[in-house]
């Protein structure tokens, strides 16, 4: 289906019914498969035959969406995982083990940070957390002999910097190693990292991919470009005894990694998506086109409106001119970054809660990056146990409320801000 463009891909990629099948992709509700012979299940154990054999590793429901999600990022494969937590864990272990090291944009979502900050070390795999910002030739110095990877999120949440996808590709192709990319606010409507050369990448599809808000999921992508074979993946390069030999960049070629993230990590870890929690995914991925250039267009109209308003003290959204990432976000999501936007209020945290708590409209949720709009104070909620200095050091001002703009009618969405400015 390469000729089609992305929206068209969005509907029909993945599940192309033959003559008197279901149009809708169907749900397979079942953990196993039936065959004939003992000898065939061998075979696909033996990965010489297509075919299904047990859903923790593979599901029919599961595999037209990966089907769908490989071809809107451009990659040769895809895998799905039950969280986007899964995705980023899968994705570094299958690269990188005790003794090793990767590098890691400062700014990413707070989850991948005590993921990588806590549990990777508790591994004995180290992780340098660096300014992305900085000259291909500062971050040079952070690479270490051991460092095998280095990991940035396209539209950063929820700081929202934008990661210089080319240069941080360029740096590590200089070193022999990948890059992985969390794709999760920008989507693949609008930013394929893989053009860019990004060689992983990976989403939280319970943000906007889903949409509603109903399923967690998560995704890696393997763009198949890598060459693993370069002497520092021994555990794609090599023959892996938990799989009677095979020697993954061998025996899969430009699936290498992506074979090696199923076969051995998804087979022993099981972080599996349930067949209908895929289904759900795919209804969503129907409408990411339309939804995200709602999405963008709204968030940019509110962040309009918000930097014109007294009360207001600053805004942070990459759409506006004056935004320190608008260059990058011109270059790398032309048409639209994500929903969500940043901003403070004067008067602190008082001010920025008595706000929150007079939107009618806007509910206050964890959540961002569904159909709803939704607000987070994260100084009273989620960060609550820092104190206003600890705030200011990992991004977060006290006055700071995070929106994620829905995609209901932008003019009630400013009115109720208006209605809670007003209360002031
Ligand atoms: C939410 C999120 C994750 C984690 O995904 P879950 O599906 O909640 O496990 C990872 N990366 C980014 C950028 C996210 O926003």
């Amino acid at each position: 289906m390469n000729n089609y463009h992305i929206d068209t891909k969005c509907i029909q990629e993945g599940y192309q019914p033959k003559n008197g099948e279901a149009r809708v992709v169907p749900i397979y509700q079942s953990t196993t498969y039936k065959y004939d012979s003992s000898e065939h299940v061998g075979k696909l154990f033996d990965l010489v035959e297509e075919g299904f054999f047990y859903t923790r590793l593979a599901n029919p429901t599961v595999d037209y969406v990966e089907k769908k999600i490989a071809a809107l990022e451009g990659g040769v494969g895809a895998m799905c995982t039950s969280s986007g937590q899964a995705a980023s864990l899968i994705a570094v272990i299958n690269i990188c083990s005790a003794g090793d090291h990767l590098i890691s944009a400062g700014t990413i979502y707070g989850g991948t940070f005590n993921l990588f900050a806590v549990t990777l070390k508790r591994m004995g795999i180290d992780v340098s957390f660096v300014d992305a910002d900085a000259s291909i030739e500062e971050l040079q110095k952070e690479i270490k002999d051991n460092t095998k990877l280095i990991f940035a999120e396209t539209i950063a949440n929820p700081a929202l910097a934008i990661a210089d996808i080319e240069k941080l590709s360029t740096l590590a192709h200089n070193n022999g190693v990948p890059l992985i990319v969390d794709n999760t606010f920008a989507t693949p409507i609008n930013c394929r990292p893989i053009e860019f050369g990004a060689d992983i990448v990976i989403h939280s599809t319970s943000k906007y991919m889903d949409g509603h808000a109903v399923a967690l999921g998560g995704v890696i992508v393997d763009s198949g470009n890598f060459n693993w074979d370069n002497g520092k993946f021994p555990g794609l390069s090599t023959p892996d005894a938990s799989y009677h030999g095979m020697v993954y960049t061998r025996d899969c070629g430009k699936t290498a990694f992506i074979t090696k993230a199923r076969v051995q990590l998804m087979r022993d870890l099981g972080s599996t998506p349930s067949p209908n929690n895929a289904f759900l995914l795919n209804i969503g991925l129907e409408t990411l086109h339309l939804r995200m250039e709602r999405h963008c267009s709204n968030a940019l109209t509110v962040a309009k409106y918000l930097e014109k308003q007294d009360k207001i003290s600053w805004v942070n959204y990459p759409g506006l001119e004056n935004n320190k990432y608008y260059d990058l976000a011109q270059k790398y999501l032309p048409n639209g970054t994500c929903g969500v936007i940043s901003f403070g209020i004067k008067g602190g945290r008082e001010a920025a809660i008595k706000f929150m708590d007079s939107l009618k409209l806007a509910a206050i949720v964890v959540h961002v990056a569904d159909a709803r709009t939704g607000v987070l104070h994260p100084a009273s909620t989620t960060h609550r146990q820092l104190t206003d200095q600890q705030l200011i050091d990992c991004g977060i001002t006290p006055d700071l409320i995070r929106m994620s703009i829905g995609i209901e009618n932008v003019d009630d969405i400013v009115a109720d801000i208006e209605q809670s400015l007003e209360k002031l």
